[in-house]
């Protein structure tokens, strides 16, 4: 059977970034994807917003991984030539009972390192954002928004530089542990087994399947998958708004807000909704939804003014009604198996994160990095 030093299950941002920093620090790298192109699945169904890193409990994995990752992003994007935009974001309260939401948010900020949130009058807000409504907002000046499938891109240019090869159409299909590594099975056109080393299992919604399909992984250490969908519904023309816009936050998600990409078109979304199968379809019936939550901090919204978008799903690793949980990187350290890594609910601040995360990854495989 051939042997391989590193594989890295999923091209996605996650897998894509941790390929990089495993070629670049350099191992020998397959990076095996599923679908036929790299990126299609939630790395490309969500807002594309550089996260600052305000909302995740202090001392998690989400905060540490988010701030880190924003600041080398930025540096990353402007090295590369990826397309982003550090617009800057309002947090809103629309209520009397948010106005106490937004303190905490900006205490909670400064326990994780983001120090530059300015709490600002409607006034403020209304000399910046003439179309927002609200009784008060943060202006969190370091987030941004990012072309993904550019970064997508710089990041699997780098990889391959370092010589890691992507396998398209190669879905990983269970395996074992064995005394040499672990054996994965590929299917797909031309199924194949090798051994490898090092496994990083990346496969975002499908981690948890993968990992339990691995004879030898322990059972009892793979989370139950929870997923919620996001939808987003777009706004033809041009933007109101010329930062982004969100509502205070709740336990389950940041709340519909407004992003602009970097063309200039504005989008509303994404929603939370607990789902127990895949299914990316906008459901039209969900637009009141939308008019409701944006008409709270933009009350000019027309009717009939919004259309159904794009929807992505964010993997959980807590059940309904569960407080918010953290990134779940597990290691060697965590399920015995030497050499294999899973990452379970890597939902945002996913993308934000991914050069810090992949470091993580590295370190938990007990290798070097390169950054
Ligand atoms: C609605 C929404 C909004 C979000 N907004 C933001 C945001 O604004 N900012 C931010 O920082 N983060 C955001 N995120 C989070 C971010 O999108 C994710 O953290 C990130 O994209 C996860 O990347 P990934 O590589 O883990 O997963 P994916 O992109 O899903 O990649 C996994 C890959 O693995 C492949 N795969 C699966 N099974 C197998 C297998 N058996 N064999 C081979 N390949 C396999 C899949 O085809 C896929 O390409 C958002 C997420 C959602 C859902």
């Amino acid at each position: 059977m051939e042997h391989i030093e590193a594989v890295v299950v999923g091209a996605g941002v996650i897998g894509l970034a941790t390929a990089r920093a495993l070629a670049r620090a350099g191992h020998d790298v397959i990076i095996l994807e599923a679908e036929d192109a790299f990126g299609t699945v939630t790395s490309s169904r969500n807002s594309e917003v550089i996260h600052a890193g305000i909302y995740y409990a202090a001392d998690s994995l989400k905060a540490r991984l988010c701030v880190e990752g924003k600041i080398r992003l930025y540096d990353y994007c402007a090295r590369h030539g990826v397309g982003h935009d550090r617009c800057g974001k309002l947090i809103v309260a629309t209520d009397e009972s948010e106005l106490p939401v937004l303190d905490d948010l900006k205490r909670r900020a400064a326990v994780n390192g983001v120090d530059d949130l300015v709490h600002l009058s409607p006034a403020e807000v209304a000399a910046r954002e003439s179309a927002v409504h609200c009784l008060g907002a943060l202006l969190s000046p370091s987030t941004g928004i990012i072309d993904s499938h550019g970064l997508m891109l710089a990041y699997l240019g780098d990889a391959e530089d370092a010589g890691a090869m992507l396998a398209l159409n190669a879905p990983a299909a269970g395996g074992r542990v064995s005394d040499d590594g672990i054996v994965l099975n590929v299917g797909g056109d031309a199924p194949v087994s090798f051994c490898a080393r090092l496994v990083v299992n990346a496969a975002g919604l499908d981690a948890n399947g993968l990992a339990a399909s691995i004879d030898g992984m322990p059972a009892d250490k793979v989370p139950t998958r929870y997923m919620v969908k996001g939808s987003y519904y777009t706004l033809p023309g041009r933007s109101p708004f010329s930062h982004l816009i969100y509502p205070a936050p709740n336990q389950v998600s940041l709340g519909v807000h407004a992003t602009v990409d970097l063309g200039g078109q504005c989008r509303f979304g994404p929603d939370a909704e607990w789902v127990e199968t895949i299914d990316y379809d906008v459901d039209p019936a969900r637009a009141d939804v939308f008019y409701d939550a944006v008409r709270r901090f933009w009350p000019d919204l027309e009717d009939g003014a919004l259309e159904p978008g794009y929807s992505g799903i964010r993997p959980k690793v807590q059940a309904p009604g569960e407080p918010a949980a953290d990134f779940m990187i597990q290691g060697p350290a965590d399920h015995g198996v030497p050499g294999l890594v899973n990452l379970f609910g890597i939902e945002s601040p996913g993308l934000t994160s991914s050069l810090a995360l992949a470091d993580e990854v590295l370190r938990r495989l007990g290798l070097n990095t390169k950054g």
